[in-house]
């Protein structure tokens, strides 16, 4: 998958430091089907690269505990046993499936975890499939998340009909990005970024004190930023429409879909989400992206330490109010 967020340009900043100065380290690899880059700052490189093993070791923990695409994952086999069964699933999991609870309410159903179906049908990752309305309107009773049950003491999860299934492409992402980021803050780190693709979790500064540079990508310019803006203890996290998509007679057909229609969301080109946690900022960016730039804007405008960049359909810029001062537009 295509970055969606790239760290600008930073020569000078992160060279060789002095030898009593904190170093600046970062390693990428491939997980959750995306490459990870993670960058720690400590004071020596062997506790940065032991914090970088940690976060990456945490990912890999996760994506064991989360993917679909892995049989023997707790989310494949509470996928596998619904209409049957509760599952006995880890901590992680159930929190994970509680925030997305949560984030599906404040944003009126709009980010979903019971899309899985409609997800499989349109397969648009793989191919370039256009399912027909008839087998759409089959999916919609499983797309019901009011028949995912948590019980909290049992420690178990639950889909209460047949063929239901949990995707949470939607938001593993910025979860694993948290975790990832408090692994590393554990084994020594005093600053770093975890990037999941374009779900990037950052804490602390660089050693020269400023904060991590980021620019958010165009949605139909390729290779070139839309805005520029720094981070400190903040997640940017966005949701598209240009990196995994297809195009039939001049329509776009994208991986975010609207849970009442099942069919591609069509009020946004990108949702930029600024937050400190990445659960949430994840979880949003793509039910902002189907509320559509109004509502979407002004659930922003609502909640506590969230900011948002919002590319509408028709490419107009939305930025929230208290972003405004901070964000640099390129244009
Ligand atoms: P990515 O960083 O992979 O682009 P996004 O945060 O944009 O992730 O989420 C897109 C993914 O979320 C889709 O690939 C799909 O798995 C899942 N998804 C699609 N529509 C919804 C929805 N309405 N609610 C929750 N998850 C969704
Ligand atoms: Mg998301």
């Amino acid at each position: 998958m295509v970055v969606l967020l790239t760290m600008a340009s930073h020569a000078g900043c992160w060279h060789a430091p002095a030898s009593s100065a904190p170093v600046v380290i970062k390693r990428a690899q491939t997980h959750m089907g995306t490459l990870v880059t993670i960058t720690a700052v400590a004071q020596s490189e062997d506790v940065a690269q032991a914090a970088i093993t940690a976060g990456f070791r945490e990912i890999h923990r996760l994506e064991e505990l989360l993917s679909t695409w892995i049989p023997s994952s707790e989310l494949s086999r509470v996928n596998a046993a619904a209409g049957r069964g509760a599952v006995k699933v880890s901590p992680e999991t159930l929190t994970i499936l509680r925030r997305s609870i949560e984030i599906a309410g404040l944003t009126d159903g709009g980010f979903n975890i019971a899309i899985g179906p409609a997800v499989d049908a349109w397969n648009v990752t793989d191919g370039s499939r256009i399912p027909g309305a008839a087998e759409l309107s089959q999916l919609r009773s499983l797309v019901d998340l009011s028949l995912l049950r948590l019980d909290e003491q049992a420690g178990t999860a639950y889909l209460a009909r047949p063929g239901m299934k949990i995707d949470v492409g939607g938001i593993g992402k910025g979860f694993a990005a948290d975790l990832a980021a408090a692994v590393m803050q554990s084994a020594g780190a005093t600053a770093g970024v975890v990037a999941l693709s374009g779900d990037i979790k950052t804490f602390g500064r660089l050693p020269d004190g400023s904060r991590f540079p980021f620019g958010i990508k165009h949605p139909r310019k390729e290779g070139v930023l839309l805005a520029r803006v720094d981070l400190q203890d903040e997640v940017i996290s966005t949701a598209g429409d240009y990196e995994r998509y297809f195009e039939r007679a001049g329509i776009r057909y994208h991986h975010i879909l609207d849970p009442r229609t099942l069919e591609p969301a069509r009020g946004c080109q990108s949702v930029t989400v600024i937050a400190r946690d990445g659960t949430l900022a994840d979880g949003l960016d793509t039910g902002i992206f189907v509320l559509g730039p109004e509502r979407g804007m002004e659930l922003v405008e609502r909640l506590p330490d969230v900011e948002a960049v919002i590319v509408d359909s028709e490419g107009k810029i939305l930025v929230s109010s208290g972003l405004k001062d901070r964000l640099q537009l390129e244009e």
